[in-house]
């Protein structure tokens, strides 16, 4: 038995097959063993995981069901509140926070026996594409260490990837969940704006933030999905809408699937290995009887331009909270000193360089003198870019392309931020318009010896989440031998 699949792992722990204790202990010990090359995980919480594991063994013997996911181990990205250890948004800035509640999808996924297994890193306040700028030093891609894993949920792709935990918990603002599932291999899901509650995630930029599900295969992403989608009284934005069930019809392909395909997502620009895959991906998808219906998204290349006004300005008001008062990590204090010079220092050593940017840029954005020019601008093209997804779902069902322009690339290879932005041109647009996106591994390139996963994305229209599974599930299917875990 594969001890790592989340639906086998369930099944199993039900079925009394094995104990929620022996799941977890053994993947606590391939999990520690693994952290020491790829530092996917901060902290590795086995004490607590083995507790929760406890009580679901015992459930099963006095005979209660045990949940949908009962003794699966979940990795949480530490910038969701955890009760039990630190989220640390992997900044110094939160060094010794510990939350005092779980995150509703937290609450929701224990309810269903789930194991909290420990917090991963992320590049800093979840910004960034690479998993590089991370207090607690830079994650490693499994399938080459040299190599980054994506970003920001870099520790959750590469744990789920490398199969040291049953599943994983992403954020995602402007491809974070799915970025990094490309690079590293697995099934990254970003669901519909609203979806899944962001009660106890820290906010980045709160109108583009969803929580979803890394995992490796589409059926494990949607069973986490499904346990922790629905309506939050404590989150207003979250959707009153009750969920469709993403698992009823999952093995059922769409009959008569239309894959739209943006003319501007097949760009020179990206890694032509890439779009060799991407072809011959839908080449698959029209062999199975999907057909492939070119569309025209011609404000793709605005997305980053508009993602980096619209990201950083929610983002400096949110951000205004760790201030070494309230939250988060206090400067000493000078005799004398007035509070507004304590809380820039507190500032200037909390906070890494790319976070101070964007708080820069944020405050500029909305600024008096520039609000017009630039953040109320931005919101406009964020209508627009939204009607231009309408207006091409009228003749498709899914939207496919690459997920990412480019394989895994080495640390330090992006050292210009504007560069580094550049990696999320296919992920941001979805966030902006407030439809779901997945990452399904449809291949290698082979790159100086070694192989690089590749991911397709595919994006549905806003509560068409269960049909866009349907046709991940499909696009995996076709791509068997892509769908394996990273040899660690
Ligand atoms: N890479 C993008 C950024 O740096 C997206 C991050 C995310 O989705 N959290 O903002």
């Amino acid at each position: 038995m594969n001890l790592s699949d989340a639906t086998e792992i369930r099944d199993a722990v039900r079925s009394r097959k094995v104990k929620a204790t022996e799941v977890v202990s053994s993947l606590v010990a391939r999990a520690k063993a693994a952290n020491a090359k790829l530092n996917a995980f901060h902290e590795i919480l086995e004490e607590d995981a083995m507790r929760q594991a406890a009580a679901v063994d015992a459930a099963v013997a006095a005979g209660r069901d045990p949940g949908p996911m009962a003794g699966v181990p979940v990795a949480v990205k530490d910038n969701i509140a955890t009760h039990e250890g630190h989220t640390t948004c992997s900044s110094r800035m939160l060094e010794n926070y510990r939350s005092p509640f779980d995150a509703t999808c937290v609450e929701r996924l224990r309810a269903a026996g789930a194991v909290v297994m420990g917090k991963t890193n992320l590049d800093e306040f979840a910004m960034g594409s690479s998993s590089e700028h991370c207090a607690w030093g830079p994650v490693r891609n499994p399938w080459d260490q040299a190599r980054v894993p994506g970003g920001s949920s870099g520790g959750s792709a590469a744990a789920a990837a490398a199969a040291i935990c049953g599943v994983a918990l992403g954020s995602d603002t402007g491809g974070s969940i799915r970025q990094p599932a490309s690079l590293c291999g697995c099934v990254g899901f970003k669901p519909t704006y609203g979806r899944v509650s962001r009660y106890g995630l820290v906010a980045f930029g709160s109108s583009l933030d969803q929580i979803g599900p890394l995992a490796r295969t589409v059926r494990d992403a949607a069973l986490t999905y499904a346990v922790m989608a629905g309506a939050d009284p404590r989150d207003s934005t979250s959707a009153q809408r009750p969920v469709e069930d993403p698992l009823q019809d999952l093995e059922r392909p769409i009959e008569g699937l239309r894959v739209g395909v943006p003319t501007q997502y097949m760009s020179d620009a990206n890694d032509p290995r890439v779009n060799t895959l991407i072809q011959s991906s839908l080449d698959r998808l029209r062999g199975a009887g999907a057909s492939i219906v070119p569309v025209e998204l011609p404000l793709t290349d605005v997305g980053i331009s508009t993602y980096y006004v619209i990201a950083p300005a929610e983002a400096s008001a949110n951000l205004a909270r760790f201030d070494g008062i309230r939250y988060g990590h206090r400067a000493p204090a000078r005799a004398g000193q007035s509070l507004d010079d304590l809380y820039a220092e507190s500032r200037a050593q909390g906070f890494g360089p790319e976070v101070q940017r964007r708080i820069m840029l944020g405050t500029y954005v909305l600024s008096a003198g520039y609000y017009d020019a630039y953040y109320g601008r931005a919101l406009k093209v964020r209508r627009r870019i939204k009607a231009e997804f309408d207006r091409a779902f009228e003749t498709c069902d899914v939207i496919a392309g690459p997920a990412s322009p480019t394989p895994a690339f080495r640390p330090g290879e992006l050292s210009d931020p504007l560069q580094m932005y550049l990696c999320d041109v296919y992920t941001v647009n979805t966030n902006i318009a407030g439809i779901p996106g997945v990452s399904v591994p449809i291949g290698f390139v082979e790159d100086g010896g070694t192989r690089l996963p590749v991911g397709l994305h595919l994006q549905a229209p806003a509560m068409a989440d269960a049909r866009l599974l349907r046709a991940a599930r499909m696009v995996e299917s076709l791509h068997a031998s892509a769908c394996v875990s990273a040899p660690i």
